[in-house]
Formats: C-alpha cells, structure tokens, sequence
C-alpha cells in the first residue's frame, strides 16, 4: 500500500512526460519497468543473543534500478521494517538520484530489529551478519549501502570491516562499497550534517524566488541528524525556530529557540521537553511543551518533517496552516494529505529534492574513496551547494514551463535523465 501510494504520485506526470519526449511507447514501457524494482533479496539472519539463545532476524535488500549506475540507499534497523516500505524508500532513492544528477541508481535495506533492544555486542554480530548474507549482492559498481533511521557509522565501520574481510583485501577503494563511514574510516567530512545543509540550500533557493522576507518562522518536527543539523544551519540564516519536537514532544517559543543550546539540554536531560533555549540562555518561563500534533498545525512560515513517514494524513491536513512544507523526512505525507495541501495552496517541497543532500554527500564520500583523496568540508559544501542548486533550478524551469507543482517538476526532471540512459539501453 505505501509502494503503491508512492507510485501514484508518480504515474500522474506520465501523460505530461509523454508529450514532452512525444515518444509514447517508450515512456509506456519505461513505466511498466519502473513499477517494479530489479531485485529483492530477504535474507534469514541467525545470532546468538547473550543469553546463549539463538534468535533468527529478517533483512530485507531492494535493488530498485540501476539504469542510472550501481544501487544506492540505506539500511534502516527498525521492527517495523517491511518489504513494502522499503520498496517505496528505494523507488524514491531511484528518483531522488536521478533528479541530483548522481550517476547511481537506487535501492534500500534494512533488518527487523529493535536496535535498542540489543546489546552492543549482539547489534555488531547482526550487522556483519547482514553483510555476509547480502556480500556478493554490493560493491563500489554493484550496490553501495549507507546509514538510515537507527544505523550510523559506527555500525557502517563495522559492516565495511566484514566486507574487506570476506573479500580478503585491504583496497581502500573497496572501502566505497558504504558511505556514512565514520571519518577515521575514510568516510567524509560533511556527511553527517550533509541533509540537513542541502535542505537549508534548497529552502533558501526557494525563498529567494517567490521572494519572502525574514525572519521566517519555523517549526520542526524530529530533532536527530536530519532535524537539528538543519534547525542548525537555519538558525545560523536568520530563520525563527519557533517549535521544534522529538519523539517523546516538542516545545514552542514565539522568541525561537538557539537549536545548539537546546541540543546540550537535551542531552542532559534526556528530552527536548523544558528546553527552552532562546539566544544563549535556558529558562522555563521562555517557552511552553507541545505534542506533536499541535506542532504539524502550528500557524508558520516553513513547516519541517523531519522524523517519521506519513505524519500528515487526510485526517489532519486541513489543519496545517503552515505556507510552506518542506520533507526532510521521506514520504511524510500520505497521496491524500498531498492533495488536501496542494488544494489549500499549501506549497510543497518534496523529499526527493529537500533532503537529497545526504545522499549527495554519500556520492563524495565514494569518489573519495575511489580517487583516493581528502576532501574538506569547505569542498563537500561547495560541491554540494553546485549540484542542489543546478537540480533546483532544473525543477524550477520545469515547474514555471508546464505550471506543475515541486513535486511533479522534480519527477519530470528525474525521468529526464532515466529516460534517456533507457532509450540508450
Ligand atoms: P534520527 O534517528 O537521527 O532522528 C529522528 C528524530 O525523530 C529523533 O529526534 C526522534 O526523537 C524523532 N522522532 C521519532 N519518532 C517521532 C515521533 N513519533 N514524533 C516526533 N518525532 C519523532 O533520524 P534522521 O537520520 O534524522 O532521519 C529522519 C528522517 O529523515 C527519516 O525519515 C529519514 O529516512 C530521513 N532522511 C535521513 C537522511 C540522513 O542523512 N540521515 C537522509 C535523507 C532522509
């Protein structure tokens, strides 16, 4: 059902794609291939808990396609991981790739697990596991894995490590089979804050062009890598970050809040609950706790999903009164939702473009790895800032030519390139 939602979405540029390239039974054809990814490897992963029990865990791996290059995406640890979900993350990867201009194709993975519930121990034997069982499905030209939702890159240093041995070298090229590496480990300056600075790029793009004025007000919703390394670099732009929220509630102050101070809060107390930061001091009578559904319908500027998929529904998308919606999350809004927002004039900036600085960074952090070199992070911006802003502005001409929205001009431009590597085939 979500892999279905997802593809929705997509299949209503067919018809404006097909007189574009006035090649209809090409496109046709390029649809039916899209509509299913390449391969799905399920995997059965045993590991013996501390206790001394056996316990069997499900890994998933979808190579969606790779007409562009070799598959790219991550793997999340999650229990409620499934092959459906993951399916749509990697159709998603495949589009979101296409549209930056990345010459990689797209895939997702992931395992069944709660990760909290495992022993340090216990959560590196299964992740080596999961390597050893996906091994000749990856590689620098075949498949390059990265962090998700509950991964990072202690556990990206553990799953190269099982790579280099099984495959019994030590070429630092090979190291290029993952992204998200922990810098000591060749992996690349940037990389953590990297989605967070590319949705800073692309908003900053899209102010400039319909012209609004700062300060902006600003509502984020998920305060982990993606949601605080952007609230982060807005905050340094001027923005008013007026509520921000992680999974156990969010906190709302008129004044906006100093992200980097409330991050020390949080970490002392264990909550972002009471943390109200404002300039550079903490004190309870600057702000107020909200939940988080009083934070998706908060009267802002730029609303931020920045934490779960389908947060904003048909059930409150009339609600949200925010002028703009940037997706830092993947897929935060159900087709429903999406056409409630877009109905209400609701401007949307869609995942695959908003947080595509990621993977864009994980591509930098391969070439490096490749080309054996170092970049600094002033570089891994600069790259970045080049290749979000030609992809924005390739969505941008699209969207002012055929008068479509953000989401259906970033499709469009992302086909662009499928299509003509297919035609090719
Ligand atoms: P993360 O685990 O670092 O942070 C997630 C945050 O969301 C945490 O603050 C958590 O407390 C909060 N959260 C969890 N459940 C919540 C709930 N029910 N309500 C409100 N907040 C909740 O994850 P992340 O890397 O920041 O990823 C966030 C989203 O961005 C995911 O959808 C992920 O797929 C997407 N994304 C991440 C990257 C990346 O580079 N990390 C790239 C592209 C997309």
């Amino acid at each position: 059902m979500i892999f279905e939602n997802t593809f929705k979405k997509f299949l209503e540029v067919k018809e404006l794609f097909k007189s574009l390239v006035g090649d209809n039974k090409s496109v046709e054809d390029l649809f039916k291939i899209l509509e299913k990814p390449q391969r799905k490897i399920k995997v059965y992963l045993p590991l013996k808990r501390d206790n001394g029990e056996i316990e069997i865990f499900r890994g998933y791996r979808i190579q969606y396609n790779n007409f562009l290059g070799p598959y790219k995406g991550g793997i999340r640890y999650f229990p409620e991981v499934n092959g459906d979900e993951l399916n749509a993350l990697a159709f998603l990867m495949t589009i979101k790739c296409a549209l930056v201009g990345l010459p990689l194709g797209g895939a997702k993975g992931g395992i069944r697990v709660d990760p909290k519930k495992l022993s340090e121990k216990e959560l590196e034997n299964l992740s080596r596991e999961y390597v050893r069982k996906i091994y000749d499905f990856i590689g620098p030209d075949k498949d390059i894995p990265a962090p998700d939702v509950n991964t990072n890159a202690k556990i990206m240093d553990w799953m190269v490590d099982e790579y280099l041995k099984i495959s019994n070298s030590k070429d630092i090229k090979l190291k290029a089979t993952f992204t998200g590496k922990s810098i000591e480990n060749d992996g690349s300056e940037g990389r953590e804050e990297a989605t967070g600075k590319g949705g800073e790029i692309i908003l900053e793009r899209f102010i400039e062009k319909i012209g609004f004025k700062k300060p902006l007000t600003v509502a984020i919703q998920g305060f982990g890598n993606v949601g605080y390394n952007l609230a982060k670099f807005l905050y340094q732009k001027g923005y008013k970050l007026v509520a921000l929220s992680d999974s156990r509630g969010g906190i709302y102050s008129e004044e906006g809040f100093n992200p980097e101070l409330v991050m020390e809060c949080k970490k002392e107390k264990g909550m972002i609950s009471g943390c109200y930061c404002v300039g550079s001091v903490c004190d309870i009578r600057l702000g107020r706790d909200i939940s988080n559904e009083e934070l998706l319908e908060l009267d802002v500027d730029i609303l931020v999903p920045a934490a779960l998929e389908n947060v904003i529904t048909k059930e409150n998308a009339d609600r949200v009164k925010a002028k703009i919606i940037l997706e830092m999350a993947n897929n935060p809004l159900t087709e429903e939702a999406d056409e409630i927002l877009n109905r209400k004039g609701v401007i949307v900036i869609p995942d695959i473009l908003a947080n595509s600085g990621g993977v864009t960074v994980s591509y930098f952090e391969m070439l490096q790895n490749l080309n054996n070199e170092k970049w600094s992070k002033e570089k891994v911006f600069e790259e970045l800032e080049k290749y979000l802003s030609k992809a924005f502005d390739e969505v941008w001409q699209i969207k002012e030519k055929l008068n479509v929205d953000l989401r259906k001009a970033s499709y469009i431009v992302a086909l662009k390139r499928i299509y003509h590597r297919y035609v090719r085939i």
